[in-house]
């Protein structure tokens, strides 16, 4: 599409949720075809705070998957990185992040929530359905051996749509790290440079 030009609003605006330890190749593939699939004007990646379905002992410091983040995103005009998840106190909330997000872009604008398949089941079973719906369009990506296929939700408000096959995550990416394997191609290269510069996912890495 043609730039959007500084002050202008955008129409259509995809919101990439992740924990983002590390951002790897997988997230900026879903973001990419969701944005072509559903007209984004951009997609706002969103890394969360504090995961309250994971480990926060194992999981890297906010500054570190924020940085990640901008580092893998700053060359696409389209995406953008938002701090919101990791400025606020406490547990990350999606219907918080949704809340927000309406609030600062107003009613005219569509949100399009861009989730994995299996993130999708979670949160629309942890919150208020009703209240996900009227802030957003949900879109849930099938990976390789993530499949969801019947979300027995309402036709209209849940969107799945097939991502390139590609069978990175981030679990895979950390423990390749720790082996002393290489991560080269599976996320942008300033992403190795990163990891290796800073010793993240090392063992004996100190984090803050
Ligand atoms: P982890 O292995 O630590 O769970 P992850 O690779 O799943 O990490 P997240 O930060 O949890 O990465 O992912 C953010 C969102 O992107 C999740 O909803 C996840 O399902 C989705 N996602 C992750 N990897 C891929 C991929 N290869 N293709 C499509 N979507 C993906
Ligand atoms: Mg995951």
């Amino acid at each position: 599409g043609t730039a959007r030009g500084l002050g202008a609003r955008p129409g259509r605006v995809g919101i990439m949720g992740g924990t983002f330890d590390p951002i790897h190749h997988g997230h900026l593939v879903a973001a990419s075809e969701v944005a072509h699939l559903f007209h984004l004007d951009e997609v706002v990646f969103v890394p969360t705070g504090q995961p309250y379905q994971k480990d926060l002992s194992k999981v890297a410091s906010a500054e570190d998957r924020y940085l990640m983040t901008v580092i893998a995103t700053a060359e696409n005009p389209q995406f953008r990185v938002s701090r919101i998840e990791i400025d606020r106190e406490g547990p990350t909330y999606t219907l918080d992040t949704l809340r927000e997000m309406r609030a600062m872009y107003g009613p005219d604008v569509e949100l399009f929530f861009i989730t994995g398949a299996d993130a999708l089941g979670a949160i629309l079973s942890w919150h208020n359905v009703d209240e996900l719906f009227d802030l957003a369009h949900f879109v849930g990506c099938n990976r390789p051996g993530h499949r969801l296929t019947d979300t027995g939700l309402p036709d209209g408000k849940v969107s799945l749509v097939e991502i390139p096959a590609l069978a990175i995550s981030s679990t895979e990416c950390r423990e390749r790290v720790r082996k002393g394997e290489p991560i080269w191609y599976l996320v942008p290269d300033g992403i190795v440079r990163y990891i290796n510069k800073t010793g993240l996912y090392l063992d004996d890495h100190m984090s803050g």
